[in-house]
């Protein structure tokens, strides 16, 4: 069934750069992905795919032979980026690599996604069950998940799999990490530094605050690891002023619930023992990413099993599992059995130098192919 598979690839290898740059160029930080959106949707409808979407969370979601089924396959990609930009990004190729901002995680599994439609269509492939192709939003920070918690909602009681596009060629994320996220804001009396010194700091409490965070004993479990971070900080109006208000954006994630309820408490308390009188503690979460509730084990080592044999195979490499905090968590929470693959390799995940090996990405298309051909054969 997939002997034009290389041929295909070697012929729409330009045209795939051409569209990974193109959508590069176009910012996308989370909430704020509606131009990529409607880039992909166009896109799509241009190769052919018919009844292409746009729902309420901005994802692009083609359905495809997936009419009446309840043994979906649902494959994401995620069109946002970590970057608050909202001007285009700056973009350059340079020995072998492609550098942007965003250009791995996730545009390269994106752009390899979308290629992995047009397989499909031109080679009139019907995978059994159905595959829903979501370029989906919010995937990254204070996003959320909203992308993939929408599709999982509107498609409840009919997804059989789930596979995120969504990490390198040989990494295979298959144990979730769940996360509490919040922002922290203390308030109190402030004054003049020197006039009212003695008056109370609203950037004390707070540091007070963050020592104690780093101060937790953080769960030691086999095989499991726990972390905390306090990632934003921001206080202050003058060198003589005493500041009045603080606020902060911190986080713990773990891949064990029970050590996830534990920081929660910790955090709690925390909280609740800097609110007194006269420094006021407020606490918003603004994340909430669930760890794997119970999954089907035979079904979860099949998608394994499945993509690290074929992903070997292709690469001659030997693939890693690990455990990340991605799309797959929603699926994961449900009982539904989720992986996520890579389809490029490259470095910088994160940083403004995040790049790309160019070469990686016929290898990442013939995977992607594979693998959803492999996971919904009859
Ligand atoms: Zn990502």
């Amino acid at each position: 069934m997939l002997q034009n598979l290389v041929t295909f690839i070697q012929e729409n290898m330009s045209a795939l750069r051409a569209t990974l740059k193109e959508l590069c160029l176009i910012p996308a930080p989370s909430l704020f992905e509606d131009v990529r959106a409607a880039y992909c949707k166009a896109w799509l409808e241009g190769i052919g795919a018919k009844g292409v979407y746009i729902d309420e969370a901005k994802n692009v979601i083609y359905p495809h032979n997936c009419e009446g089924s309840s043994a979906i396959t649902v494959v994401v990609a995620h069109t946002d980026t970590v970057f608050p930009d909202r001007e285009p990004m700056p973009y350059r190729e340079e020995n072998g690599r492609i550098y942007c901002p965003g250009v791995g995680d996730d545009t390269a599994s994106l752009v390899v996604m979308m290629y992995a439609v047009k397989y499909m269509l031109e080679n009139d492939i019907r995978p059994a069950g159905g595959i829903l192709f979501v370029a989906n939003s919010c995937e990254e920070g204070l996003g959320n998940l909203l992308g993939t918690r929408t599709v999982m909602q509107a498609y409840k009681g009919r997804v059989r799999q789930f596979v995120s596009l969504d990490s390198h060629i040989l990494q295979i994320a298959d144990t979730c990490v769940g996360s509490h996220r919040y922002e922290v804001e203390t308030l109190t009396e402030g004054g003049h530094s020197y006039l009212d010194f003695g008056n109370r700091s609203a950037m004390l409490s707070l540091a007070e605050m963050i020592s104690a965070i780093y101060a937790i004993p953080i769960p030691q479990k086999e095989g499991k690891k726990t972390t905390v971070n306090v990632g934003i900080v921001e206080s202050g109006t003058s060198v003589n002023t005493i500041p009045q208000s603080a606020k902060m954006l911190c986080e713990y994630r773990s891949d064990d619930v029970e050590a996830l309820t534990y920081m929660e408490g910790q955090f709690a308390r925390i909280f609740a023992e800097a609110d007194c009188e006269h420094t006021r503690v407020r606490v918003t979460r603004v994340g909430d990413r669930p760890c794997a509730g119970k999954v089907n084990v035979a079904e979860l080592d099949r998608l394994r099993n499945t993509c690290r044999t074929l992903i070997e195979e292709i690469t001659g490499g030997s693939v890693e599992f690990e455990s990340s905090s991605t799309d797959c968590n929603i699926p994961l929470s449900l009982g539904i059995p989720a992986i996520c693959i890579g389809v490029y390799d490259g470095g910088g995940t994160h940083t403004r130098e995040e790049y790309i090996e160019a070469a990686s990405l016929p290898t990442g298309l013939a995977i992607a192919v594979k693998a959803l051909c492999k996971l919904t054969e009859v």
